[in-house]
């Protein structure tokens, strides 16, 4: 019998859905004996390769099915908008949609965090942390496959999934003079966390003069706003990371492009204070579990999705500043932080 699930399921329909407007690819397979999984990656908009362009990415720990189901329901209305919204079609005109929401199936299917063989995605890059240290288990480890946020065996090539996603960026992504990648995660924390690079270093990232000017034009913007913005070594430091890994890549590839991946980690510790008996379930822990708390949380992060779309079609208000202000703003930014410099 076909192995499925719901999320894979919502994903070919959308995909089926946007085929008219869309340019659709199946970028590699996830398999697994009798199950076997393709790899969906959906573009819109501008044929430019050096078109601004914003990445959303999700599903890559299997257990966090909200993140995938985030972007499905985004995606789902992109599809209904599609056939007469003028002001998303202008959009497009200037810039690039990529979609890739469900990164790792047979951890979703498994209602697992790793792969299919039991690696950590986010751990798997080969990259290595100057602070994480030997018992911070969850920060990455070469122990056992047994233990959760396995890097994989040292010199390894990279799994499927996590080759498949910088394959992504790095075609899609890197050739755009200004680019920006969402992945949606959650489990960490009891707010909703914007993290950008690194998770390996606490020296500042190479853009952070940028990144502090998408904070304040965010804060400024919708002052009410839900989301706590910081480097992501201030809260957890891990080995691997993909987006350190692919900021370092593209920094050698196109060192005059500006690419910002950012994270967003939805705070589930929130959803378990309302309901604390989702403790003992595994997909409490990560996921809301309440039909309406589910529907809040596709609701609560259009407004984001849209201001990083508006951020990055008009970068030359905040990314190309002139040499001058970008040291004094990334002086402010490493204080505010409190990195070191
Ligand atoms: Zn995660």
């Amino acid at each position: 019998m076909k192995q499925s699930f719901e999320e894979f399921e919502m994903l070919e329909k959308i995909v089926a859905r946007l085929e008219p407007y869309a340019d659709i690819e199946i970028v590699a397979n996830s398999v697994k004996k009798n199950a076997s999984f393709p790899l969906y990656v959906i573009r819109m908009g501008s044929k430019r390769k050096s078109a601004p362009t914003i990445g959303f990415f999700g599903g890559v720990h299997g257990l966090e099915r909200i993140g995938t189901k985030v972007l499905l329901s985004y995606l789902g209305a992109i599809a209904e908008l599609m056939p007469w919204d003028k002001m998303l079609h202008s959009i497009l005109r200037h810039m690039q949609f990529v979609f890739m929401p469900l990164v790792n199936p047979i951890g979703m299917l498994e209602q697992k965090r790793s792969n299919q063989n039991d690696v950590d995605i986010m751990r798997n890059a080969p990259i290595d942390s100057d602070i994480v240290r030997w018992y911070h288990i969850w920060g990455g480890h070469r122990v056992s496959k047994y233990l959760p946020w396995y890097r994989g065996r040292k010199g390894a090539p990279m799994e499927v999934e996590s080759q498949a996603l910088c394959d992504v960026v790095q075609k899609y992504l890197f050739p755009s003079t200004t680019s920006i990648s969402l992945d949606i995660h959650s489990g960490f924390g009891s707010q909703d966390q914007l993290w950008f690079p690194y998770a390996y270093t606490r020296e500042p990232f190479k853009f952070i003069a940028q990144a502090y000017q998408l904070k304040s034009m965010l804060d400024k913007a919708y002052p009410f706003h839900v989301y706590r913005f910081e480097p992501q070594s201030v809260r957890y430091q891990t080995h691997g990371d993909l987006w350190d890994y692919l900021s370092l890549e593209q920094e050698k590839e196109y060192p005059r492009h500006f690419f910002m991946p950012m994270t967003l980690e939805l705070g589930s510790w929130a959803w378990l204070k309302k309901s604390p008996k989702h403790i003992f379930s595994l997909m409490g822990m990560f996921n809301p579990m309440k039909e309406h708390r589910k529907h809040r949380t596709f609701r609560r992060h259009l407004v984001l999705f849209d201001f990083l779309t508006r951020a990055v079609v008009s970068h030359q208000k905040w990314v190309d500043l002139p040499s001058h202000k970008v040291s004094d703003v990334r002086e402010k930014a490493i204080s505010y932080w409190n990195l070191q410099p």
